[in-house]
């Protein structure tokens, strides 16, 4: 036998393992959730209203001086009374009927939060379907630009290993999970 012959590649491809769950993302043990918040910062319903409500006030107090966020764009805090230690705030689009760059502006949300999570050593982290509940995103393109640049941008993240897709409802997980399988499975 000649030498090297049993030389086993060691070449190890790193891909962050997608999933899609049923529940609240408030409830969520992962590095970072991701919260749908509005420009302000400042609290709002939805889903931004349970995370402020779990996380106590500090997060608000946090939020209050990082001066509001403008749309696409992400921001850090630490998440207080959550099983999360962070959270990542990022202001998604408002459905203006499709042609005032919701698409880019959505796809923009899932990339700067990541980007941020891999700065900041997070390496789970958990999305609520930004920009479908009172934003009026149709959920069905939202789940594909989700997943879509999901993928995209965690192929040159390597810190990123795990990242959760929540869905509050079971309309809402049917739409992620078929998503999920169409990018990729
Ligand atoms: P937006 O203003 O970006 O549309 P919303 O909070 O109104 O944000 O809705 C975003 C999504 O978050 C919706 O699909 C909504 O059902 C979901 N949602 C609301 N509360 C929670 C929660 N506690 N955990 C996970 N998802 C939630």
């Amino acid at each position: 036998m000649s030498e090297g012959a049993s030389t086993v590649p060691r070449v190890q491809s790193i891909m962050a393992e997608l999933s899609v769950i049923q529940g609240d993302i408030t409830k969520l043990n992962v590095d970072a959730i991701v919260n749908a918040a509005n420009s302000t910062l400042l609290g709002g319903g939805g889903v931004d209203g349970a995370i402020h409500a779990a996380a106590g006030p500090d997060l608000l107090a946090e939020c209050r001086k990082l001066d509001g966020c403008p749309t696409g764009e992400a921001r850090l805090t630490r998440g207080y009374r959550l099983p999360a230690k962070h959270v990542i705030h990022t202001v998604g689009p408002i459905w203006r009927g499709g042609d005032a760059k919701e698409a880019q502006l959505l796809a923009n949300c899932y990339r700067n939060t990541l980007e941020l999570a891999a700065q900041n050593d997070i390496h789970s982290i958990a999305f609520p379907a930004i920009s479908t509940g009172v934003y009026g995103y149709p959920p069905e393109a939202a789940a594909e630009i989700a997943l879509r640049t999901t993928r995209e941008t965690t192929a040159g993240l390597p810190k990123i290993q795990s990242v959760v897709f929540v869905a509050f409802q079971a309309q809402a997980y049917t739409i992620l999970e078929a998503a999920l399988d169409r990018t990729g499975g």
